[in-house]
Formats: structure tokens, C-alpha cells, sequence
């Protein structure tokens, strides 16, 4: 049967784009809708209008830090209307390549919501029409998660909303302790907002090593960020034109908006996958195999609607395997090793491997080389700011199973020495490399105070 495209990709984010673009490259006949804005959570709201967020609230701290390198600076002021039109002026441009890119690709867009009818039909919400597809790629990512119960009434925002706010907060709480949470409380904090941050658990980044975790509670704790664990929100409610939150300890706080950063869920709602048949975890995610396909033949899935490795380099990669694997007859498969990791608080961290306690759990004897130092910057910028590196190394192989950091620059050193990671490099060639002087990252190959693991 003849059908109307090879592939019909669902969501134009970062795991959609580039699947499209590769399949039609290869020769493919393929279609793309999307519902919101293409260029999907990444560009629109996520990684680059939250980094570009974060570049702007660094500007406090560099403001201050420059009076000990002889600069005199005048009164500063924020306009955050200003640079919320500066981003979204940006994220057109972005969205514009990612267009172009398509067209130029010849891949079908549908500016709609696509709905699954059934294994071979897509129907386009408001275009009122059908499609007759080969292929089904669903790739429509995931959305912020809210506490309906706490919150029924919605007066919470999401990070989806923290672009588009009409006024910079005067206060703040936010819910959440992993990194979406954690990097908002730092740029709100540092462009003037009061923030508070509320978690459930006893450890921020929970699933980060434990000397990292440790580290980012202090440094948010010393960018004079209120941190309340081990509680959650009860109830909101409006209060004489603030927000009051009753948290489940009894203590009850105020402030201009509350944010939910408490995780993001599979976005599978009314997507039809179950006219088709497609099985769901009870997360809603689509559950694929190694090849990203479905237990529907011709229906596959990639990025965060599998809830893998929610991260934008994961759904391209998976995106490329896929059309790789379905388009040019080149099976590949995606590799979720070593994937480095950053978390941009302010200092930032950034990690590749196992944490200190998953080695140990994986049955490895470990040696575990550290570095905890001031960087040269701050000496005369007069902070107490500090680098913190690690090196977690096999004992009996030498080899070095991962790397974890906190501190300024830590995110553009970790793709290097995750390259390093993915070959298998032992301490001594890490050792045996010439390091760059003054760098805080030559510390990374003369790394000698040496410790046993411990759990
Ligand atoms: P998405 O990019 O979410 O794209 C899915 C698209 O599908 C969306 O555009 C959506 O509108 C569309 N869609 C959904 N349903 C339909 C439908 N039925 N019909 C048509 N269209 C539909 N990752 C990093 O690697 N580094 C970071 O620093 C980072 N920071 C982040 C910060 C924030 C605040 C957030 C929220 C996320 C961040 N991420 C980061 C995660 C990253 O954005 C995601 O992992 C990535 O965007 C996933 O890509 P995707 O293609 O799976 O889905």
C-alpha cells in the first residue's frame, strides 16, 4: 500500500527534529507536526532560555567580585521585562533555523496537535484531517508535573511560565530538589528574588554522588537561598495578594509566585497511543527496546516520552540511531554510558560515571582522588568560592570510572574527560597528560591525595 509519508514524526523537539531530518536525508518521505513551537522544550522552554537566565544572574555576582580587580562599578539595576523579550527575540531566531533546517530537509510540517488513530493513521487536530503513514515516530517529550492536591486550583507555575512572567518576583518558594529546582533558585536568587526552597527528601540531586549533593546544599545555602528539607506543600491559597504556602511541618510562607519543580512526566495524554496498542509504563512513558521501537512494529519513540535519560543529547542520539537504524539500513543502537552530566547551579556541577556509592555497590574496589581548593579567581574577587573535583578509580585496573565536580567552568571540562571515561583511560594516563597552566582543570591530572572508597 501506497501511504502518504514513510514517516510521520510526532513532536518537533529536540529528539523529533533530528530523527525527521536524518530519515528525509536518507531518502525518506517523512512529516512532522507540532503542536507548540518547533524547536520543542529545549529552545523554547528549557536548556537555552534557562542558560541565557543563568548568564544574566551571574552578572550580580561578577558586579561584585570586580572591585578586587580595581574596576569601579556604579549602581547596577535589573530589567527583567528586558531581558525576557531579549530571550524570546532569541528563541524566534532558534526556531527559525530549526524551520529552515526542515525545509531545506523537505520534511512535511504541520503547524498542529497529531493525534494517533490508529497504527497507520495520524489525524491533525484542527486541520480536521487524516494520515496515511508507514512509520510512526513519537517523540513528544515530557511535561512539568504539578501537585494537583496541594495545588488544585493551579496558583503554582511551572518552569514552562518562568519565561513569560509580566514582573520579576519580589519572593519566591520553590518545590523541587533536583536540578531544574536547584538552577532556578540560583538565578532567581541573584537577580534580586528572595527565594525559598522547599524539598521532600534529606539530599538535593539524590542520585548525584554524595560529595557533590553536599556541596550544592552549602553553596545555595551561601547565595542566601532559605533550603527547608524533609517537607512537602500542603495546601496554597491566595493571602492579601501573595501566596501562602502551608507546608506539612505546620510552618506556613508567603511570596509573590510558588514554582513546582518536582519532576516531569511522560507527555502521553490524549496522544491515542492506546488506539494503536502501544504499551505505556504506569509513568505513561512508551516503553521501546534497544532499537526505540514500540511492541507496535512500526511505531517507535525516542526522548524524554521513553523517560531514559531525560536530557536533550539523548533524544538527538536517539533520534539519529532511529533513522540510522530505520532509514539507511546502518543499525545502531544508542550507548547510555558515560553520558556527562551538568547541573547549572552557580558553581555549577558536572559529572560523568557512577557516584562513589553506586561503585561500591556495583561490588568495585574503589581509590578515590580529590581536590577541594579556592580557584585563582577568587582569590582577588575576595569570594569564598571553591572547586571541588573527584576521580573515582578501579584499584585493581587502574581505570578511572568516573568524575564528579562542582565549581566554575566544571560542565566544559566534563566533555572532555568524559571522552577520556568512554575509552576505558587509566589514572596514569590521566596522570601521564600535560597539563594547562594556570587552569583549574590541570588539577585533573595531578590529582595525588588519594583515599580508599567509603559508603
Ligand atoms: P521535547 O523537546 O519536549 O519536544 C517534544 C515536542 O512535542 C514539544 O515541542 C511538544 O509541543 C510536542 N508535542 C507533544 N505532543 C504533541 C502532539 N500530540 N502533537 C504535536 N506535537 C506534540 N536538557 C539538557 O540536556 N541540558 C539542560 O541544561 C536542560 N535544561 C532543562 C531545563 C528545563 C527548565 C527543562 C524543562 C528541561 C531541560 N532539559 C535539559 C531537558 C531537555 O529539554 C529535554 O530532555 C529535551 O528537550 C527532550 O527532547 P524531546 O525531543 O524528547 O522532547
Amino acid at each position: 500500500m501506497a501511504y502518504d509519508f514513510d514517516l510521520f514524526v510526532i513532536g518537533a523537539g529536540s529528539g523529533g527534529v533530528r530523527a525527521a531530518n536524518r530519515s528525509a536525508m536518507a531518502g525518506a518521505k517523512v512529516a512532522i507536526a507540532e503542536e507548540s513551537r518547533v524547536g520543542g522544550t529545549c529552545v523554547v522552554r528549557g536548556c537555552v532560555p534557562k542558560k541565557l537566565m543563568m548568564y544574566a544572574s551571574q552578572y550580580a555576582d561578577h558586579f561584585h567580585e570586580a572591585k578586587g580587580y580595581g574596576w569601579t562599578v556604579g549602581e547596577t539595576s535589573f530589567d527583567w521585562p528586558v531581558l525576557r523579550d531579549t530571550i524570546q527575540t532569541e528563541l524566534e531566531r532558534l526556531t527559525g533555523l530549526y524551520k529552515k533546517g526542515l525545509e531545506g530537509n523537505d520534511v512535511t510540517r504541520f503547524d498542529a496537535r497529531a493525534v494517533i488513530k490508529d497504527a497507520h493513521t495520524v489525524h491533525l487536530v484542527g486541520e480536521n484531517r487524516d494520515v496515511s503513514v508507514d512509520k510512526i515516530l513519537i517523540a513528544t517529550g515530557g511535561r512539568p508535573t504539578r501537585d494537583h492536591t496541594a495545588d488544585p486550583d493551579g496558583l503554582g507555575i511551572t518552569s514552562d511560565d518562568v519565561f513569560h512572567l509580566p514582573e520579576l518576583p519580589k519572593s519566591m518558594i520553590i518545590a523541587g530538589g533536583g536540578y531544574i529546582a536547584i538552577e532556578f533558585a540560583h538565578i532567581f536568587q541573584r537577580m534580586g528574588t528572595e527565594v525559598t526552597l522547599v524539598y521532600r527528601g534529606e539530599r538535593l540531586l539524590k542520585t548525584f554522588d554524595r560529595d557533590i549533593s553536599e556541596r550544592v546544599e552549602r553553596d545555595l545555602v551561601a547565595s542566601g537561598v532559605r533550603y527547608i528539607n524533609n517537607t512537602v506543600f500542603a495546601a496554597i491559597r491566595e493571602e492579601g495578594g501573595k501566596k501562602a504556602v502551608e507546608l506539612m511541618n505546620g510552618e506556613v510562607l508567603h511570596a509573590d509566585q510558588v514554582l513546582w519543580a518536582i519532576g516531569r512526566h511522560p507527555h502521553t495524554e490524549g496522544l491515542g497511543a492506546n488506539l494503536a496498542g502501544v504499551e505505556l509504563d504506569r509513568h505513561g512513558a512508551v516503553i521501546v527496546n534497544e532499537h526505540h521501537q514500540t511492541n507496535i512494529e512500526n511505531i517507535f519513540a525516542v526522548g524524554d516520552v521513553t523517560n531514559r535519560v531525560n536530557l536533550t543529547p539523548v533524544a538527538i542520539r536517539e533520534g539519529m540511531a532511529f533513522a540510522y537504524t530505520q532509514f539507511r539500513d546502518e543499525p545502531r543502537t544508542m550507548s547510555y554510558d558515560h553520558i556527562p552530566m551538568a547541573v547549572f547551579s552557580q558553581p555549577p556541577v558536572a559529572t560523568c560515571g557512577p557516584s562513589e556509592a553506586q561503585c561500591l555497590e556495583a561490588g568495585h574496589e574503589i581509590d578515590v582522588y580529590e581536590a577541594d581548593f579556592r580557584p585563582m579567581k577568587a582569590v582577588l574577587a575576595g569570594t569564598e568560592e571553591r572547586m571541588f573535583m573527584k576521580l573515582i578509580v578501579e584499584r585493581e585496573t587502574d581505570k578511572v570510572l568516573a568524575c564528579h565536580m562542582v565549581g566554575a567552568d566544571g560542565p566544559e571540562m566534563i566533555q572532555i574527560v568524559a571522552v577520556a571515561l568512554k575509552a576505558g583511560l587509566t589514572k596514569a594516563q590521566f596522570d601521564e597528560t600535560c597539563a594547562i597552566h594556570p587552569t583549574a582543570a590541570e588539577e585533573l591530572v595531578t590529582l595525588s591525595s588519594k583515599r580508599a572508597g567509603r559508603a
